[in-house]
């Protein structure tokens, strides 16, 4: 090499863009160039002389040594890859060509290094690879939800999904109807075992939608990312019965389920030690995951709920069949009867006792007719908001004795008494409307109170006036309660006893848009009471408290 190409080389060496290091066969550095010194933050002063497995990270160590060992034995292998730890501890990932310099006997005298710092292309890289990835969930996501599939496959396929992408474990909870639960929808482990026994504990230990760290994030909507899951932050944040359900996770993050401001629930990922903390960036991934899941929730309730009004409907109208067509029958043999006798001779031999008794059943049968079609207009009525109220001054007690007296035969026939008892009350109601809240609740009383005793009391209560009706008979189940107000339900067969499962609904809203409540205590086998309280004047502003929100 001549003195000009001696410079030349040495100007190369120190201007190219990759790291040159020259090593001697033992590994110490001869040769350090500025693109190293950038790259680490150590100068040439320091570094020449010192032994290169210094900058090595101690578990690739190894690989390097043996790496280095075939170069000496003249076996070049292909490009690799190792990282180097700088003065900042930062990590630079480099990746390496070797060449030999030999001496006159062919001898390795010195091993030499180029390197190109691929850090920053790797992160690009693995960003972009985490880009598509996310996307690519993004759009299962939207598939799986539009699928049509039930809720609880799609949220434990997205639950999989989730935990393939961006966790080791998935817990999926939403709050029960009545708000007092958390009940668990999907919980996914790669590992059998660990989701099963996740699935245990979930189930030995119910918990409340305000209760711990979860509760925080159901309060706030807010999501939480613990990067780091300590020991400390089990303990202070978790129900005792909960620890081992953190065992192993190193990081986790919890979103809320919101549907616009309310919050139905909560998405919780966790990743298990070895795996990275979790980043800004796997939040995002999840709350949007967890919007697009609260929505495939809602629709599934929707539809859930439009599916079982359907059904409803469609049972109401065969009982609606039916319990027309009874009195009609009824009705109708009557008339045969009458019409069978109707010649001159027949009429004269017929008893004033049978013309009584088949007019009498006409009569009833005709009446039973009126108040089903009552009823049926009444619904309707109050579905449209017109249940409106003829209000003027009432006496409770007039109302009461006439609804016990009109149903003193009925009760009779049952084996019941009906008594009642009272202080007089007067208010200013719709009376034909009070009318039918007494005559149905009283008429239920003897229609399910298995003959025995039925007591109805009246008087003034505080600024109002109260109604309650007891009766000793079967009494209804506690599942069933909340449903008995409803439209259509009934909480007994139809077979057994008749009614359209309408008295109650209709019961309710009258008293609603007198601005009075109702309330029922019941237990099977031993009776119910229903309490009807009601302010002494109906406010204005809940005249057309009947009214149910319109239909879609
Ligand atoms: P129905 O026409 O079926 O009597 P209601 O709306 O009046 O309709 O009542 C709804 C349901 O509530 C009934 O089917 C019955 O199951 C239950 N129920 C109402 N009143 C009583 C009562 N006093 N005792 C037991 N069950 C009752």
């Amino acid at each position: 090499m001549t003195v000009d190409d001696r410079g030349l080389a040495e100007i190369v060496i120190e201007t190219v863009g990759a790291l040159v290091v020259v090593l001697d066969r033992e590994g110490c550095i001869l040769r350090w160039n500025t693109t190293c010194e950038r790259a680490t933050g150590y100068t040439r002063e320091e570094m020449i002389g010192r032994p290169i497995w210094t900058l090595l990270l101690p578990e690739e160590q190894e690989g390097v040594r043996a790496v280095f060992d075939q170069i000496l034995a003249l076996e070049f292998p292909n490009q690799h890859e190792n990282v180097w730890v700088g003065r900042d501890g930062s990590h630079r990932l480099i990746s390496w060509s070797n060449a030999a310099l030999l001496d006159d006997v062919g001898e390795v005298r010195a091993v030499v290094g180029t390197g190109i710092d691929i850090t920053d292309r790797t992160r690009a890289e693995e960003a972009l690879r985490r880009q598509a990835r996310r996307l690519e969930a993004l759009a299962e996501s939207s598939r799986v939800f539009a699928s049509g599939l039930d809720y609880k496959t799609t949220l434990d396929t997205i639950a999989r999904r989730l935990c393939e992408l961006i966790g080791d474990g998935a817990l999926i909870r939403t709050i029960s109807p009545d708000g007092l639960w958390l009940v668990p929808v999907a919980v996914y482990h790669p590992a059998p075992e660990r989701a099963a026994l996740r699935r245990r504990m979930l189930l030995a230990a119910p918990q409340r939608p305000d209760e711990a760290i979860t509760g925080r994030v159901i309060k706030s909507g807010h999501t939480l990312r613990v990067p780091e899951v300590t020991r400390e932050f089990v303990h202070n944040e978790m129900k005792p019965e909960y620890w081992p359900y953190l065992d192993g996770v190193a990081s986790i993050m919890i979103a809320p389920l919101k549907l616009r401001r309310t919050v139905i629930g909560h998405i919780t990922l966790m990743r298990d030690a070895g795996s990275p903390p979790y980043t800004h960036d796997d939040e995002t991934l999840l709350e949007d995951l967890a919007h697009r899941a609260a929505q495939a929730i809602e629709n599934a309730r929707l539809y859930s709920e439009a599916q079982a009004a359907v059904a409803a409907r469609d049972e109401f109208l065969s009982i609606a069949s039916h319990e027309l067509r009874t009195p009609l029958t009824a009705l109708r043999l009557a008339l045969e009867n009458m019409r069978r006798v109707s010649s001159r001779d027949a009429l004269d031999r017929l008893s004033p006792e049978y013309v009584e008794r088949v007019l009498a059943t006409a009569e009833r049968q005709g009446h039973r007719l009126e108040s089903l079609v009552a009823a049926l207009l009444d619904v309707s009525r109050i579905q449209m908001g017109r249940l409106e109220l003829d209000v003027e001054e009432v006496d409770l007690a007039t109302i009461v004795f006439d609804a016990a007296a009109s149903l003193e035969e009925e009760a009779h026939q049952t084996g019941s008494t009906i008594e009642v008892r009272g202080e007089p009350v007067r208010g200013y109601w719709d009376r034909l409307r009070i009318s039918q809240v007494a005559t149905n609740l009283v008429s239920n009383a003897v229609k399910y109170g298995a003959g025995k005793l039925i007591e109805v009391e009246f008087g003034p209560r505080r600024d109002g006036a109260r109604l309650a009706v007891r009766d000793h008979g079967i009494g209804i189940e506690a599942a069933d309660l909340p449903q008995i107000f409803e439209r259509f339900e009934r909480a007994v067969s139809s077979r057994n006893y008749g009614g359209l499962g309408l008295g109650l609904y209709i019961v309710k809203r009258i008293v609603e848009a007198h601005g009075g409540t109702i309330a029922v205590d019941s237990t099977p086998n031993e009776g119910s009471s229903f309490v009807v309280d009601l302010p002494l004047r109906p406010s204005v502003s809940v005249r057309a408290a009947g009214a149910d929100a319109p239909s879609p």
